[in-house]
């Protein structure tokens, strides 16, 4: 066999640094246990000033979903997780994309052929038996076939399939960053398929064909990838070529039993978004699923992504599965919320605040600092400040405050002798409007909570509010205000 163009693949390799890769499947969403994968996967490369190298795995034609590489992209740059090498900016063992590396997967499979370690197989089977696993080795006419045979049935053009050989008898052992050295039988192991009938590999070969011609070191996967890893070894000792590190991770799960999964209705990151979360927080809260900070930030919860790349370090990745918690998750999205700055919190909260208040004369900047310290995600923005759009209809018991010592018939009072003092201002400021309001609290040598409880609830017509009567009466504007008092006097005559 001619090795020139072998010699040359393997030459155009690049050595002496740390190459990670994420190898998602164009499925249409980026489920929790994906976006993890992504950022251990980023991490290694970025702690270790490696490269990060995207690669997109279409090979299962028959469960791609359009447009599916693009939310890979856009989520992978919303979340700052950029790439050196991949389909779009290229790179020095390109094409990223395996259904443009079709033919060479063929080539390196008759390599194998060639050394002994795969055969050309004509049985006729089910795609679904191949892909199962349950096939016999022993059983598989073509296994003992010789070569020359073989050829000449491949030439006279009879459909074919290339397994895997592997050993009768005796053991493959491989190792994982996470979980030890596992040995297992052979004996357990499938002669798998490798290319397919049309051509294209399946995903268990090409995987270890791209790791090593992408000069891969640090191979990141869900657990599941776990019990193929024996014969990935076996390939890689077949070609002759060395094995990278493996770092399978453990599912996230969403209870004790059960892993993640969108069919059941379980986040992906898109949703997460929509369900307003930050894209920092979600970062932040999904590396620690399955991940603990060592030494000095061991009690540390919250970190930036640079920060993230500085000390992730593999010994603290956990054997055991992570269990999903939507109540952590909030916890760290109500910090994230609550740490923006007051312009960068404004900015995000628009929409949500414009979602609930049409009203022009509102100032939505005036709304959102209410609402920054009281939301665990965004959703939870127009909720609260629904009203001042309009009044809701409320009862009269909502007058009623132990604490302020107020009731229907002193509340009832209180407004009437605000509303003329507040209709009286000339300037509708917020100091101006409190002035006023603490000023007549002690003209009447009445607690601050008589004359301001009244009028919150005139005004929102709600029992727990953003803000107090101040903020109220003055995001509201005098002439809504007075309107509202007027109607909150009308309500409890
Ligand atoms: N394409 C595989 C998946 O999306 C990637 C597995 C791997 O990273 O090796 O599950």
């Amino acid at each position: 066999m001619d090795m020139t163009w072998f010699n040359d693949m393997e030459a155009r390799i690049p050595t002496g640094e740390i190459r990670t890769r994420f190898a998602p499947s164009p499925t249409g969403y980026m489920h929790v246990g994906n976006l993890r994968t992504a950022l251990y996967t980023w991490l290694i490369a970025r702690h270790g000033g490696g490269k990060f190298i995207l690669r997109i795995e279409d090979t299962d034609q028959g469960r791609l979903v359009e447009g599916a590489t693009e939310v890979i992209y856009k989520t992978l740059k919303e979340c700052g997780l950029d790439w050196d090498e991949g389909p779009d900016v290229g790179g020095p063992v390109g094409p990223y994309i395996q259904t443009q590396r079709r033919d060479l997967y063929a080539k390196y499979a008759q390599l194998l052929v060639e050394k002994g370690h795969a055969y050309y197989c004509f049985c006729e089977k089910a795609e679904s038996a191949e892909d199962s696993g349950t096939f016999e080795k022993a059983d598989d006419p073509c296994r003992d076939l010789s070569l020359a045979e073989a050829k000449a049935r491949v030439e006279a053009g009879e459909p074919y399939v290339i397994r895997q050989r592997i050993p009768k008898g005796g053991q493959t052992t491989f190792h994982d960053a996470i979980f030890g050295s596992i040995t297992v039988d052979n004996d357990t192991l499938d002669d798998q398929v490798l290319l397919k009938r049309d051509g294209l590999p399946t995903y268990n070969f090409a995987n270890v064909v791209d790791d090593h011609l992408m000069g891969i070191t640090h191979v990141v996967r869900g657990s599941e990838y776990l019990s193929s890893a024996p014969k990935y070894n076996l390939l890689y000792e077949g070609f002759g070529w060395a094995v990278p590190e493996y770092i399978h991770c453990s599912p996230v799960m969403r209870d004790a039993h059960n892993k993640m999964s969108k069919r059941h209705g379980d986040p992906s990151y898109e949703d997460l978004k929509e369900q307003g979360y930050l894209t920092g927080a979600i970062l932040n809260y999904v590396t620690l699923l399955g991940w603990a900070p060592k030494g000095e930030n061991s009690e540390r919860e919250f970190f930036t992504l640079p920060e993230l790349a500085e000390v992730f370090e593999l010994a603290g990745v956990s054997k055991s599965p992570a269990i999903f918690d939507r109540e952590k998750l909030n916890y760290f999205n109500a910090h994230y919320l609550r740490e923006m700055s007051a312009e960068d919190f404004c900015a995000v909260a628009e929409p949500y605040l414009k979602q609930a208040i049409h009203a022009p004369q509102v100032d939505l900047k005036l709304v959102a600092p209410l609402v920054q310290g009281r939301c665990d995600t965004l959703l939870d923005i127009a909720p609260q400040v629904d009203f001042f759009d309009a009044l809701p209809e409320y009862s009269n018991e909502l007058y009623c405050h132990k604490k302020m010592k107020t009731d229907q018939a002193n509340s009832l009072e209180a407004l009437k002798v605000t509303l003329p003092v507040l209709e009286g201002l000339t300037e509708w400021s917020y100091d101006a409007i409190h002035d006023a309001l603490v000023g007549l609290a002690e003209k009447l040598e009445l607690k601050n909570g008589r004359i301001m409880w009244p009028v919150r609830t005139a005004l929102s017509g709600k029992p727990v509010t953003p803000g107090g009567a101040v903020e109220l009466c003055h995001i509201l504007g005098k002439e809504e205000t007075l309107e509202r008092m007027q109607k909150g006097i009308e309500q409890l005559s």
